[in-house]
């Protein structure tokens, strides 16, 4: 409680500050948004910041392939039914017209009761954003966007905006660089134009991630000036009330993979992590995961768990209860392995997937999300092609619940074919 009149009275002496400012800007889209109280009907689910191409309601996981496949599945946690996302009567789900249709650049959201999402539009350049009901009927176009595209990109919905991260190049005075932006654009709002939230420039590569906490957006960015190995990374913090952005840490990185990214009442954490051994040898692989933790309340920042950790490649996402889940790669065998770990390191379960193809080279691996009850993730493998029109690419998509004695599962897989 006292945190909470902690917060109120820094919010007014915000507004005092700003004075007329903060009147005419300080301001939400509609009064159910005129809180800092978690809204789960609005507000962006901070489980899936990555690339956010999965989501969830109570019982239904929806998600996309990270590959090739441009469809939603879903998948229900209670009953382990799933498929194809698409209510279209007669439809053969294969092609344009059916209801799953989708690209995984927008990733899917959860917002209002409905699955969002968008497609290229196919008469003039941009996308579309549409929303269906969670049955997969009603699929609905809702507005035009002048977004183009980046393999980066983060869209989130949360209070009545669509928020779009993205990180591309450009050049300037002819040298290259890297410029990440987040706008944001009223949901439903063809006209407005979309509104810078944060930017950053650099010279080197970017990653970056946000999510929300009532009015708030919080993110890092991690960057590089002069050469790929010292980075920087920087702790923000928008007002989305007033416009306003803050830097709440800054600090030195060695790690190939900012991870997670999470908050909870009092602290936001985020997890790095760096590949250890020589790079030719996998077998000498391991991989250091460490934790800040930045206390919202003192302003400090501080490593709250460091772990050297016999596996490789993970990249490490955070969720409710401040667990920890990565799909990662054994180094001496050539397999996967599903980790779920705590705050503290300790082991929550362990999960090696023994059905690797025999001759098949393992090129990726992706955490999509750690819910409050497991983690969703991705792995693929490069096949031997015997003969032409044999499949390429292997990939499949897996649920680990925390509970060490629920059943690990594979929920879809999907092959992709070279052409002959
Ligand atoms: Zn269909």
């Amino acid at each position: 409680m006292k945190r909470r009149i902690r917060r109120i009275l820094s919010l007014c002496l915000a507004c005092i500050l700003l004075g007329a400012c903060a009147t005419e800007d300080g301001r939400v889209l509609d009064p159910r948004f005129d809180t800092e109280e978690y809204l789960p009907q609005y507000d962006m689910q901070n489980e899936f910041s990555f690339t956010n191409v999965a989501c969830e309601t109570e019982d239904i996981i929806y998600y996309m392939m990270s590959m090739a496949e441009q469809q939603i599945h879903y998948y229900n946690k209670e009953t382990g039914e799933g498929g194809i996302l698409c209510g279209k009567p007669e439809c053969t789900h294969a092609e344009n017209g059916c209801n799953s249709f989708a690209i995984t650049a927008g990733g899917l959201n959860i917002y209002d009761g409905r699955i969002w999402f968008i497609t290229w539009n196919p008469s003039a350049p941009g996308s579309i954003l549409y929303a269906m009901d969670l049955d997969g009927t009603e699929r609905e176009r809702i507005q035009t966007l002048s977004y183009q595209g980046g393999h980066s990109t983060k869209m989130h919905l949360h209070r009545g905006y669509l928020y779009i991260g993205v990180s591309q190049r450009e050049v300037i005075d002819g040298e290259p660089s890297y410029h990440f932006t987040i706008t944001r654009q009223e949901i439903g709002n063809e006209s407005d134009e979309p509104e810078l939230v944060y930017e950053n420039r650099a010279r080197m590569s970017q990653q970056f991630r946000y999510i929300f906490k009532g009015n708030s957006l919080y993110g890092y960015c991690q960057w590089a000036e002069s050469t790929d190995i010292e980075k920087t990374t920087e702790l923000f913090r928008c007002d989305l009330r007033t416009g306003t952005q803050e830097t709440l840490a800054v600090w030195d990185s060695t790690s190939m993979n900012p991870g997670g990214l999470w908050i909870d009442e009092e602290k936001i954490y985020i997890s790095e992590s760096e590949l250890l051994g020589e790079e030719e040898k996998r077998e000498t692989w391991t991989t250091q995961l460490w934790v800040w933790q930045y206390s919202l309340k003192n302003g400090t920042i501080e490593k709250c768990m460091e772990i050297t950790h016999p596996r490789a490649g993970g990249q490490w996402e955070i969720g409710p209860d401040l667990y920890l889940g990565a799909v990662e790669q054994v180094p001496q065998e050539e397999k996967f392995a599903f980790t779920i770990m705590d705050i503290s390191g300790e082991m929550v379960r362990e999960y090696i997937v023994e059905n690797s193809p025999p001759e098949g080279e393992l090129p990726g691996q992706m955490t999509y999300g750690m819910t409050e009850e497991g983690m969703i993730c991705s792995i693929s493998w490069m096949l031997e092609q015997k003969e032409k029109g044999d499949p390429a690419m292997l990939e499949e998509i897996w649920w680990v619940p925390v509970d060490p004695t629920e059943e690990v599962r594979e929920l879809a897989e999907y092959y992709t074919y070279t052409l002959a």
